[in-house]
């Protein structure tokens, strides 16, 4: 065990209460590689716990991200610089950035490239973990949580070779090497653990007219629910109305909402044909169906009622601009009428 160093942010999930005064980057580095083979371990596990895996992953990409603040100064950890002082740093008493502010420092004050997705990785790890925490991993069963657990390990696999390794002492490196390589073979695991559920799931999904990639797990399994929206044969992933298809087009089809608004482009989320709320995507993307030459973007689903159909955009009503599927809708209708 080394030396606990008391760097999360608010609250206390794992183990990270040891009070051991802490002084160098180097101290929370080996505090950060000692969650990350602990991650390894739960994982390593039969059954893989991967709830304790996924509150040591959360913990170590936290704990090193950090670690790459420290380095240039431990005040970049503090919440609020006025008022942090080194013996409340030392005594494990500074309150410190949560993790997701911690990265955008990384790249405003550090300089350091951390990609949109890499910065989506880690969230999709938080949001895990907060999960995990909150609600006690009712019905998530171990492997639809493994694409999560796999971008977490990438990114502290990717942080520590790129940002933590290059400049630490030679001890250091010997140690975070060893780490590195365990984390690659808990990668590797990770992936056969989802390609076997995905393999269990293959005669199921073949014999599906449409599948989309799922916004959650990233697996083509999103496909037709029960009633009401689709539903995600992998992780169960299911969020109704405009929620669930903005979460949609934002991970799945990659489309940013900011963007699009600034830019003036149209926004593929509209009020669904068959009544309803705004929650129809068009140009959804299928990307397996059992019928040849299904695949495509040339489709619309709703996230709340389940309508599917051919078809990648509604026509928008010449005088106002609404998606009503006609050249003129039905209040412009009335209102030229009304004349
Ligand atoms: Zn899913
Ligand atoms: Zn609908
Ligand atoms: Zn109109």
């Amino acid at each position: 065990m080394l030396g606990g160093v008391k760097l999360e942010a608010g609250s206390r999930v794992g183990d990270t209460d040891g009070m051991a005064p802490t002084h160098t980057d180097s101290e929370v580095v080996l505090n950060g590689l000692d969650f990350l083979e602990r991650a390894v371990a739960d994982l390593g596990q039969t059954p893989p716990d991967v709830k304790d895996a996924t509150l040591h992953l959360f913990s170590a990409i936290e704990v090193l991200i950090k670690a790459g603040l420290i380095r240039e100064h431990w005040t970049l950890v503090a919440v609020k610089s006025d008022g942090a002082t080194q013996a409340k740093y030392d005594s494990g008493d500074l309150q410190t950035v949560d993790p997701m502010s911690a990265i955008k420092r990384l790249r405003d004050v550090l300089g350091i490239a951390v990609s949109v997705q890499r910065e989506k990785d880690v969230d999709a790890v938080r949001m895990l973990r907060n999960r995990i925490a909150h609600f006690a991993m009712i019905g998530v069963a171990p492997a639809s949580a493994a694409p999560l657990l796999g971008r977490g390990f990438d990114f502290a696999w990717w942080f520590l070779g790129t940002h933590i390794r290059p400049g630490a002492s030679a001890s250091d490196v010997h140690a975070i090497d060893n780490v590195m390589a365990d984390v690659a073979v808990a990668a590797s695991k990770i992936s056969a653990l989802v390609s076997e559920r995905m393999g269990a799931l293959e005669p199921e999904l073949s014999v599906l007219e449409w599948a989309l990639n799922c916004p959650r797990c990233s697996q083509s399994a999103l496909c037709e629910g029960a009633e009401g929206p689709p539903v995600c044969k992998f992780c169960f992933w299911s969020v109704s109305g405009e929620e669930g298809a903005d979460e949609y087009v934002e991970e799945s089809l990659g489309i940013s909402s900011y963007l699009t608004f600034k830019d003036g482009g149209d926004w593929p989320i509209i009020d669904c044909v068959a009544g309803g709320d705004a929650a129809l995507v068009e140009g959804v993307e299928v990307v397996r169906s059992v019928t040849a030459g299904r695949k495509g973007n040339d489709y619309m689903a709703c996230f709340t009622c389940g309508l599917f159909e051919q078809g990648a955009h509604i026509e928008r009503c010449e005088r106002c601009g609404y998606a009503c599927g006609a050249a003129i809708c039905e209040s412009c209708v009335d209102y030229l009428m009304a004349d």
